[in-house]
């Protein structure tokens, strides 16, 4: 079955929440109003708690087993509780502005009485998911690079903090690949700005392609980026960099991007240390980048222990 959430409730929304209005029907044990339950979803801006909570809450007046939820704009999916038989699914929406797919699920089939008294309550829902959903949109673009669509350097300091402490608990070695494309000031000087711009997005596509899905790729500044890896041993990273700097010189789209240029990058690796912080294991893999760039570029080298 499939609802949209309509624009009829949606208008009466403000009303309905300003009115500070009746318990929800059959709500016994629970009676929330669509405000009380608003107030209730708005003590976390984490669209993961606020769906959650929405569920748990809403529990005693519309059971279900499960749920999932999707906004792919924002690479978004929630998936809580069982999967079950039957299943109503809302487009959420407020003033035109899409706020994913909601579906709730259970066993037994949903009466059309139940689905009234759900809709009673989504728009209890709708305010407190908008916020959520703006700050995590707020916080995506403040950790992504707006050229390449990559994660930028504030997003590599706090993904590398957590990497560092998931190896810290004895998770996988973690292997940091600094990047710099080489004489790329020539790119910029002979072909201009826009060209430049246009390989370092081109770069940026066949740094991901070359990676696996699980790698992170990181524009960390001007023409360097960043690759941070889990891997099974220094030796697979070893092998990982060198495909990977195989991958850019060899690859059509960035080639083609600079006509009369090489496009080639040097790069250091690193392996995350024991009590390494952030700067620590970026410092010894940009090292190894410089001495990359000292024994002729297009190469690259590791850090003296690796
Ligand atoms: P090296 O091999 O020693 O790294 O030489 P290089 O020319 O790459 O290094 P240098 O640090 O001298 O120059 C980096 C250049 O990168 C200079 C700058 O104009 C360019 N650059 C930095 N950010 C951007 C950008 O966002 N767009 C473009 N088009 N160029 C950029
Ligand atoms: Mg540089
Ligand atoms: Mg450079």
């Amino acid at each position: 079955m499939n609802q949209t959430f309509s624009e009829s409730i949606r208008r009466s929304l403000p009303a309905g929440l300003a009115g500070q209005d009746q318990p929800l029907p059959g709500a016994s044990g629970a009676s929330l109003t669509p405000a009380e339950l608003a107030w209730e979803l708005q003590t976390t801006l984490d669209p993961t708690a606020v769906l959650g909570r929405f569920s748990r809450v809403i529990q005693i007046a519309f059971p279900h087993d499960g749920f999932s939820y999707d906004l792919p704009g924002l690479r978004l999916h929630v998936s809580q509780g069982r999967v079950s038989r039957h299943s109503c699914t809302y487009n959420l929406s407020l003033k035109g502005e899409d706020l994913g797919e909601l579906r709730l699920m259970r066993g037994r089939k949903f009466r059309e009485q139940d689905l009234k008294q759900l809709e009673t309550m989504l728009p209890g829902l709708v305010y407190p998911l908008r916020n959520a959903l703006l700050y995590r949109q707020a916080v995506e673009a403040s950790r992504t690079d707006p050229l390449t669509g990559v994660q930028n350097r504030t997003a590599l300091e706090h993904l590398l903090t957590r990497e560092l402490a998931s190896f810290e608990r004895g998770g996988e070695p973690v292997a940091l690949l600094a990047l710099d494309l080489d004489h790329f000031k020539h790119v910029n000087d002979t072909l201009g700005h826009s060209v430049g711009d246009r390989v370092l997005k081109a770069v940026t596509g066949c740094l991901v392609e070359a990676t696996r899905a699980s790698d992170m790729v990181f524009r960390s500044g001007g023409e360097e980026f960043v690759v941070l890896m889990r891997v099974a041993s220094p030796a697979d990273a070893v092998r990982a960099a060198e495909r990977v700097r195989m991958a850019l010189e060899r690859c059509a789209a960035v080639q083609d991007a600079a006509p009369g240029h090489q496009v080639t990058a040097s790069i250091g690796l690193a392996m995350a240390r024991r009590r390494d912080s952030a700067v620590e294991l970026f410092d010894r893999a940009d090292k190894a980048m410089y001495a990359a760039k000292r024994s002729g570029r297009n190469r690259v080298e590791t850090e003296a222990s690796v």
